[in-house]
């Protein structure tokens, strides 16, 4: 037997803290509790059936059956573009500015690869998606965390920033609608955000995957529509939260050209590509008659409801979400996000998340995520009324 030592960064990863709520939910189950998991972003509704066909057929095809282009096809990108057209108004040359991903997570943990040297900072929103300062720290950067906060909107507050880090900064992550914490950001943020860029020579790569998930018919708006965004950098999207595809791994990015260029160089080295008969189920995708994604809103917009109505019935502190399909509330005096967390399992047997899982400044925090019918999040409620 051989010694086998990961290396450094690996070890150096930072805890799981969901390691122990996993523990916690698999003891509940094995006595028999009926947990009601909230906890997880991943949707509970199928893929319309549209896609899946489009899927069926296209699997088939034996060309498909090939390595694909490393970028992605062609028609995959002209799809891509027409629908940053139709959405939001940005037109997108599809040869140069927009690049086929294994869903946005894989882009996002590859994009430092491309621009970070030893040493470099890597700004990111904390709360937020783990990747970011992981993958940073895979790539040998220095993460650093631009907290968010209530009394800021969950906004990453750029003036707080020393100027000593902005000098060293090559990378920002920033993410709208928000992923934990439900908040969208304005125009005039992503304006703030692009100065910062221009005036210390930092990409932007802003992560869009929730700009579908929306409500009350309050469309968000892309980094790309915002005068200057295609000059400082790119938007990630995903297919997995907009169409109910989150196993079927495929995302985008799309703006800088030169940006897109460096995270191709990095994928085309390390992987082939995405199965072409999902790109081609994922063009069908992208054309879906915007009633279809009504449907899918109506049904998060419900759960909100009874979840935020039922939340602040029980005197908890949270913001009607907007888009996304999370609920971002502040844990009772006398709790920690993780405490609370073991509380309501033990209690309820009701399973969120705790917000300082997505980083230190989402302590006092835990996460609900819309991912259950409408009868379960009422009745999550209910049992966490008597627990508390
Ligand atoms: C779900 C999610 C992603 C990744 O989605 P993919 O399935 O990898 O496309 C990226 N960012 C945020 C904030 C997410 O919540």
């Amino acid at each position: 037997m051989i010694k086998v030592e990961l290396a450094d960064r690996v070890k150096n990863l930072p805890p799981y803290l969901f390691a122990s709520i996993d523990k916690m939910k698999q003891e509940a189950l094995a006595k028999g509790v009926d947990v009601i998991d909230i906890s997880i972003g991943d949707p509970d509704i199928p893929t319309p059936k549209h896609i899946v066909e489009a899927m069926q057929k296209a699997v088939e095809k034996p060309e498909h059956h090939r390595y694909p282009s490393y970028e992605g096809m062609l028609a995959y990108r002209a799809a891509v573009a027409d629908w940053y057209s139709q959405r939001f108004s940005v037109s997108l040359d599809p040869k140069t500015e927009v690049l086929s991903l294994i869903g946005s997570k894989e882009g996002i943990g590859h994009i430092p690869f491309a621009f970070i040297n030893p040493g470099d900072v890597v700004l990111h929103s904390s709360p937020g998606y783990p990747v970011y300062p992981v993958g940073t720290m895979f790539a040998g950067g220095e993460p650093y965390a631009m907290p968010l906060v209530d009394s800021n909107d969950f906004l990453p507050d750029f003036d707080s920033i020393p100027d000593n880090v902005l000098n060293r900064a090559k990378l920002m992550f920033i993410n709208y609608p928000n992923n934990p914490t439900a908040a969208t950001a304005s125009k005039e943020f992503f304006k703030r955000a692009i100065q910062v860029a221009e005036k210390f020579n930092i990409i932007i790569c802003h992560d869009a995957a929730y700009s579908e998930v929306y409500f009350d018919g309050k469309k968000p708006i892309s980094f790309l529509e915002v005068e200057g965004a295609k000059e400082v950098g790119i938007e990630m999207h995903s297919l997995s939260k907009t169409y109910n595809m989150t196993g079927w791994r495929i995302g985008f990015a799309a703006g800088h050209k030169d940006v897109i260029f460096g995270l191709g160089k990095i994928k085309t080295n390390l992987d082939s590509g995405v199965f072409q008969a999902v790109q081609e189920a994922s063009i069908t995708a992208l054309k879906t008659d915007d009633s279809v994604l009504a449907g899918i809103r109506s049904v998060y917009q419900e759960r909100r409801d009874v979840m935020y109505n039922g939340l602040k019935s029980l005197g908890l502190e949270v913001k009607k979400p907007e888009a996304t399909f999370y609920l971002w509330a502040k844990v009772p005096d006398g709790y920690t996000s993780q405490s609370f967390v073991a509380h309501l399992l033990e209690k309820a047997g009701v399973l969120g998340t705790p917000g300082v899982g997505f980083g230190a400044p989402g302590e006092g925090y835990i996460r609900f995520a819309l991912t259950q019918q409408a009868s379960r999040m009422q009745e999550a409620v209910e049992r966490i009324r008597k627990a508390l």
